[in-house]
């Protein structure tokens, strides 16, 4: 059977004619609306998100697609999940997968389809399930907490993940590490018109049953919760009261607002839930599932405490006071919520507002308290709930890693899955907006080198002759970024830094100053220099002109976020709190830690994880998954021509086609080759006595293929996958 003919368009790319943006967009136009949502450029991945659950996943595809080789079925995420996993199992590569694309194209969803294929296919027995099981759920546990409806996806990962999960010699799964990105923490307090906060808020108070409800003192109804109370609450078709409870059994699924299909996840994975559980029910699911991660009842029910202590505090209304000498100070009103935090918590509630209210200067001989008017309390109480979430946040994450951590000393084999923010331009782009697309722009760069110029060099390292093929290099887009002296999060740091008046003015200004000459960088008065005055652009406002596109971004509160700040006052009334996980959360607030040295900045502290990020992926043999987003409006069945451009035009896919087709689909080391291919020659078979790389040209020659291929130094090189289809056509036959 070959599926690479007969079918919709053309499957792989690099068969493309013409080789044009017009006829590539067409071509995954004509598969889209054929439900065909997959489509290569060599071992490339393209997938259009089909907005619908298509009936080609699960078991039965599952093991179609590990009996067949890469180019034998129809393109797949389960071939290329395939590829990946027996080369790590059987040729001992590391690999990772790279799943990029913008908010809403699938990358989650993809990575959910790679880890429940390499779950289903790697190793047996008791003790590989459950570690199979223990790394799928995590999954649905980090979403509730770090997933929320956007104006573009209605479970969009606000977080990057990525993860390494760690097989022994036998590729049966031993563990894994998870490690995640920056948290878009603002959300806790405050969300655009039309999103939503972090899903697990709703369905915390949809799920709950009543007595635990009480236990934390919550009211079930949305409404009554400033931090959730924006105009839209419930996401259509989400039905967050069975969220939660999926969330406490763990049960590994598709995404949150999607109906189930069999195909996603992990067959056995998870408790199942009775329809209609009852309060009992639920308290005992409860605890089954969160012990299948390995958190403790006790663990569980802290974690709720410190989810329902944000949202009590973004209940807290703080007053204005006028004091004596004419000072504005504040208070909080409301004495019944203060109180039951104090409560919750085993905090003293005096304490907690003072702490809210009051600023506390140190000197070197004394001691200043503040007073903090309306606004300022406001701010600080904010500030308070969007660390103790991220916090929160992360000691999930740290606690599932301890869980599913792999000994030290044993041999691993690793497969990492990266699952990061896709590429954000928004009306109103901010500091997160730009660490996010920072970090989109890096893996363009890696994307380029591991890819384009790699590809290159192997011709000319194989002496292959070949015409070069142009392409842009985003280098100089990260170095304005990242460069360690002169890049602009080196000039905020500098700023955040400094003594003085600092404001993000100045930090425009610097910025301006400093690049108003360099082809990426734009603003209001780099263009006026240039007469080119931009109405669009406010003044508070640059532009960078990344690979993706050009983005504005407001350097509105940029020193805040980036210096991200706790008033000690707020870490020290944590840390007297009676409640262990929350106080575990705060240890600079202990005095006796209390140092004088400045935590990292946001913006080092990210640059640095990607950095670490980075040199990880190089270490692996990389995968693509190129995800495009079809429309703007979650709809199946609608293909945007200008939204789908757009995506493939920054996704490089055209120049990806032309390397590859200017190059060869296909290559390998000439014995592992012959080893496969020599059944197939006369002259080969049943015995050869010479090199390997003349067996492989006898055997092509024999077969006339000799001007289908090139023969490189330590590699033979196939021009088309027809080739290579032809071969093991012709090596089943025998
Ligand atoms: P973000 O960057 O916002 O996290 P994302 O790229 O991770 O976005 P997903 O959450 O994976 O996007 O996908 C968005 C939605 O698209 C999913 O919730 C699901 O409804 C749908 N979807 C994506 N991929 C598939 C698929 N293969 N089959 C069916 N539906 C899909
Ligand atoms: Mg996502």
């Amino acid at each position: 059977m070959n599926l690479l003919e007969g079918s919709v368009g053309v499957e792989d790319l690099v068969l493309l004619e013409p080789l044009e943006q017009e006829p590539l967009l067409k071509n995954l136009q004509l598969r889209y609306e054929s439900k065909e949502i997959y489509t290569y450029i060599g071992n490339v991945l393209i997938s259009v998100n089909p907005y619908q659950q298509l009936p080609i996943y699960g078991p039965e595809f599952i093991a179609k697609y590990q009996d067949y080789t890469f180019y034998e079925l129809k393109p797949h995420i389960y071939a290329l999940a395939n590829v990946a996993y027996q080369s790590l199992r059987d040729r001992d590569r590391d690999q990772c997968i790279l799943i990029t694309g913008e908010s809403g194209a699938g990358k989650t969803e993809a990575s959910k389809l790679v880890m429940s294929y390499v779950a289903a296919v790697c190793g047996k027995g008791e003790q590989v399930n459950s570690v199979k099981e223990q790394l799928l759920q995590s999954n649905p546990v980090l979403e509730a907490f770090g997933n929320a409806k956007t104006i573009r996806n209605n479970n969009s990962s606000r977080f990057g993940k990525y993860m390494d999960v760690e097989f022994d010699f036998k590729g049966s799964p031993l563990g894994g590490v998870i490690t995640n990105y920056l948290l878009e923490k603002s959300r806790v307090v405050k969300q655009l018109k039309g999103e939503r906060n972090f899903h697990i808020f709703y369905q915390l108070l949809a799920g709950a049953d009543a007595h635990l409800l009480t236990a934390l003192k919550l009211e079930r109804d949305t409404s009554g919760y400033t931090y959730l109370n924006q105009k839209v609450s419930r996401v259509d078709g989400m039905d967050d009261a069975a969220n939660f409870k999926a969330v406490q059994v763990g049960a590994w699924g598709g995404p949150l607002d999607c109906p189930r299909s069999p195909g996603f996840g992990f067959e056995k994975g998870g408790v199942e839930l009775a329809p209609h559980s009852s309060a009992s029910d639920f308290c005992s699911l409860l605890k089954s599932a969160m012990t299948v991660i390995g958190f403790s009842e006790e663990e569980i029910q802290r974690v709720l405490e410190v989810t329902a202590l944000v949202l009590k505090l973004g209940n807290l209304e703080l007053a204005d006071e006028f004091q004596a000498n004419g000072v504005s100070a504040s208070s909080i009103r409301d004495g019944k919520g203060v109180q039951e935090i104090g409560e919750m918590v085993g905090l003293n509630s005096e304490e907690l507002e003072k702490a809210l209210c009051s600023r506390t200067m140190k000197t070197a001989k004394e001691k200043v308290v503040t007073a903090l008017n309306v606004i300022q309390a406001q701010y600080a109480r904010d500030a308070l709930a969007k660390n103790i979430y991220s916090r929160l946040f992360n000691w999930i994450v740290n606690r599932i890693n301890e869980s599913i951590k792999v000994g030290v000393g044993e041999k691993k084999k690793v497969m990492g899955v990266l699952d990061i923010y896709g590429f954000e331009i928004l009306e109103d782009n901010s500091f997160e907006q730009f660490v996010i697309n920072y970090c989109n722009e890096k893996l363009q760069q890696v994307f380029i080198e591991m890819t384009l110029k790699e590809e290159q060099e192997e011709y000319e390292r194989e002496g292959i002759p070949w015409t070069k093929v142009d392409y842009f290099d985003n280098g100089i887009i990260c170095n304005l970024i990242e460069h360690n002296q002169r890049g602009i999060l080196a000039m905020l740091d500098e700023e955040c830094l400094r003594p003085g008046v600092v404001s993000d003015s100045t930090f425009l200004a610097k910025l301006n100053q400093l690049f108003s000459k360099h082809d990426h960088y734009e603003s209001k008065v780099t263009q006026n220099a240039q007469r080119q005055y931009d109405h669009t652009m406010g003044l508070s406002c640059f532009r960078i002109c990344h690979y993706a596109g050009k983005v504005t971004y407001n350097v509105n509160s940029f020193i805040d976020k980036n210096n991200d700040l706790l008033f000690r006052d707020l870490s020290q009334a944590m840390w007297k709190a009676q409640h262990p996980l929350l106080r575990s959360l705060f240890p600079e607030g202990d005095p006796k830690q209390a140092s004088l040295k400045r935590p990292p900045t946001a913006g080092a502290q990210f640059k640095s994880s990607v950095a670490i990020l980075m040199k990880n992926l190089y270490s692996k043999n990389p995968n693509y998954i190129r995800c495009i987003k079809p429309n703007e409006h979650q709809q199946r069945g609608q293909f945007s021509w200008d939204l789908v451009a757009i995506q493939t035009q920054y996704l490089g896919l055209l120049e990806n086609v032309r390397v590859r087709r200017a190059g060869y689909a296909y290559r390998q080391r000439y014995e592992p080759f012959l080893e496969r291919y020599r059944l197939l020659s006369r002259s080969t078979w049943p015995r050869w006595n010479g090199g390997d790389r003349e067996g492989v040209e006898k055997v092509l020659g024999d077969l006339n293929l000799s001007s289908e291929v090139a023969f490189g130094k330590t590699k033979i090189f196939i021009r088309s996958p027809r080739t290579l289809f032809f071969l093991e056509e012709q090596r089943r036959l025998r």
